[in-house]
């Protein structure tokens, strides 16, 4: 049986519940979708906003299962599902992105591995099982490096910056679970990502390249566009496009990128699903990464991922930046988002806004922090 296109009304399951679940369960609601929710939550932000939700253990066969069977397509907000769960879900139902393409950017391994195959640089890098691996390493690939988990990263949660071979020592010993991959520090001159959707048929389209900025291991700002050289651009858009087309993508691939300082793109990680560097589309775009998510999964056409505004975007983060929430919607200009959750512990991303700006308007240092108002004073210089 065709299923796809998805006939209006079908049902997608998302696979997570957190921010960016809900968002692609607004933006398929509007397509005339219902979403259903595979949470370990209560009450999580995507199930507030979904039609339905099952909360229990990712790991679990039952309760994968049940998913599985109330949905037409299943897709993904998380990424780190086991492999036999993943394969669980594709014997009932099409899984898109496909299961190879989640444990290729579940592994930091396997994934390096597979973005240097597809010709596209990354930072030196090697596989470290053993201790003594690890000195071998960081005699091949030299000081500064950075040695982190191969799985189940996040925020820069699962890393450690090595400056002296005396440091191994504790990094070694502090690092779980193991393998590890010691990456070259790359000295970069500034962060970007490009966020690339795909059909079955091939038709891949990718938003422009935005610079990311991060507080404490955790995004902070996206500026949108990037403010690069346009060659430097044009190079980040067709390595994307590049790993896209390389790992089958069908659905929406966020590909994170240093610029170093000699200009050269290398590739740092890539996520399967939609992205905090694209929250900026749902303001600045006729279509957001979220539609573009939901389109590539459903089957639908996709549009150009043009924008027809520049945009700043600054996380809400922790208790301290969320506490300002009243004067954020008493400020003009500001566009809020908030995500639902209850409690705003440190580190966690409550909400983000936006800043719109007319094309090729996007301002300076400065007149970003003016841009942001009352959120100016948290922004780094
Ligand atoms: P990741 O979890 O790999 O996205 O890393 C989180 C952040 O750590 C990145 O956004 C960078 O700011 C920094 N980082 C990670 N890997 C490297 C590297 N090889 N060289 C320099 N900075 C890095």
């Amino acid at each position: 049986m065709n299923r796809f296109p998805l006939p209006p009304n079908s049902t997608i399951g998302i696979v997570g519940g957190g921010q960016l679940g809900r968002m692609s369960a607004m933006a398929a609601a509007r397509l005339g979708y219902r979403c259903h929710i595979l949470t370990d939550e209560r009450d999580s932000p995507a199930a507030q906003v979904a039609a339905g939700a099952i909360v229990g253990d990712y790991e679990d066969p039952d309760t994968l299962s049940a998913f599985a069977h109330t949905v037409d397509v299943v897709t993904f907000e998380f990424e780190n599902i086991s492999a036999a769960g993943l394969d669980l879900l594709a014997a009932t139902r099409p899984v898109r992105p496909s299961p190879a393409v989640l444990r290729i950017s579940q592994d930091r391994i396997l994934e390096k591995k597979f973005v240097n195959a597809a010709g596209v640089p990354t930072a030196p890098w090697a596989a470290v099982t053993t201790r003594a691996e690890l000195d071998a390493a960081i005699a091949t690939i030299g000081l500064p490096a950075v040695l982190k988990t191969a799985r189940l990263g996040y925020d820069g949660k699962g890393q450690a910056r090595l400056h002296k071979p005396e440091d191994a020592d504790a990094a070694w010993a502090g690092l779980a679970p193991k393998p590890l991959i010691l990456e070259g520090f790359v000295d970069f001159a500034c962060e970007v990502s490009a966020i690339v959707a795909r059909g079955a048929d091939g038709h891949a389209v990718c938003f422009d390249i935005v610079e990311n900025r991060h507080k404490a291991g955790i995004l902070d700002i996206t500026l949108a566009p990037a403010r690069i050289p346009l060659d430097i651009a044009a190079e980040a858009t067709r390595v994307a496009l590049r790993v896209a087309e390389a790992i089958d993508l069908v659905g929406l691939l966020a590909v994170e990128m240093f610029v170093d300082a000699r200009g050269r793109v290398l590739v740092n990680e890539i996520a399967p699903r939609p992205h905090n560097s694209g929250h900026w589309t749902i303001d600045a775009c006729p279509a957001s990464q979220y539609e573009l998510h939901i389109r590539a999964v459903a089957g639908l056409p996709l549009p150009p991922a043009g924008r027809h505004s520049d945009a700043v975007m600054k996380n809400l983060v922790g208790p301290e930046e969320t506490a300002l929430w009243p004067q954020i919607l008493a400020t003009p200009g500001l566009i809020p988002h908030l995500y639902g959750k209850e409690f705003a512990r440190p580190g966690r991303k409550m909400g983000h806004v936006t800043r719109l700006f007319p094309r090729g308007a996007l301002p300076g240092e400065f007149g970003v922090a003016a841009a942001l108002g009352v959120l100016a004073e948290k922004v780094p210089a």
